[in-house]
């Protein structure tokens, strides 16, 4: 499978934060315990999707949601993650693989752009979106139905791979399944020239979830989440190579690129 697939070989990628969107929160809303400080304190809320690339081909890690469900959701839209994509001379036809960590809106919309992709997603999560869970408003809340349509819809015409626990895609790319946030969450790890490098996805929101154990508070299975926080660390060489889902010190971290109207980072 991999080397046909031909990301990186050598086993070495680079890995890219790209930020299309952004929504200003309260403190207390990004953590489930009491937090110190002031709890109305500003703390924004920043969105991405992430591309690991190597060897000429690139594995997409997520899908964003679009400019129309930024407007149904009141949050501030950047760009298109297709039109940021191309202003690092990757067009969608151009991405083979797309992993979806799990299937809120802000994560897996968009799937319908990338047509030739074969979609990497856990079992469980398809399970958990489209089971007895979804009865209950406050978890499919998250959901937009229309995005787990598409998915399948894809997953009847044979272009998903349903992958259950810890899957190796290509040398120096695995899937983790860690649950937690929702039931088959996954996050992907990464070998890049600083190290394993992974991309937490909403395992972990923000840094300070992860280093306070403060998870935030959309949660499936605590249980799952916290033991999600060591299989993090235990997978990433060093906090550095952390990279949280939706934490703006991603922006303050890391490098970013000079492309005009487009936030990306480079992180490896
Ligand atoms: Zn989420």
């Amino acid at each position: 499978m991999t080397q046909q697939r031909g990301i990186g070989a050598d086993g070495v990628h680079e890995v890219y934060a790209i930020k299309y969107a952004t929504v200003n929160r309260a403190r207390q809303s990004n953590f489930l315990d009491p937090v110190e400080g002031d709890p109305d304190a500003p703390m924004a809320l920043d969105f991405f999707i992430w591309l690991v690339r190597g060897n000429g081909a690139s594995l997409l890690v997520d899908t964003g949601f679009s400019r129309v469900s930024a407007l149904a959701r009141n949050r501030a839209f950047l760009q298109e993650p297709v039109q940021a994509l191309l202003s690092l001379g990757v067009s969608a036809d151009a991405i083979s693989d797309v992993a979806i960590t799990h299937l809120h809106y802000d994560h897996a919309g968009n799937v319908n752009q990338f047509p030739g992709a074969t979609v990497w997603l856990q079992e469980r999560e398809i399970a958990y979106a489209t089971g007895k869970c979804m009865c209950d408003r406050k978890q499919s809340h998250f959901f937009a139905l229309d995005d787990v349509s598409v998915v399948l819809k894809r997953i009847y015409d044979g272009e998903v791979r349903l992958i259950d626990g810890m899957h190796p895609f290509a040398p120096g790319i695995e899937f983790h399944r860690v649950g937690g946030h929702t039931d088959g969450l996954q996050i992907v790890r990464v070998r890049t020239a600083r190290g394993w490098v992974v991309l937490a996805s909403d395992a972990a929101h923000y840094y300070e979830n992860l280093r306070r154990q403060n998870p935030f508070p959309a949660i499936f299975s605590k249980s799952d989440m916290m033991e999600g926080y060591a299989r993090i660390r235990q997978l990433a060489d060093g906090e550095d190579n952390i990279i949280p889902g939706h934490d703006p010190e991603v922006c303050v971290k890391f490098e970013r690129l000079d492309l005009p109207g487009a936030h990306i980072y480079r992180i490896a």
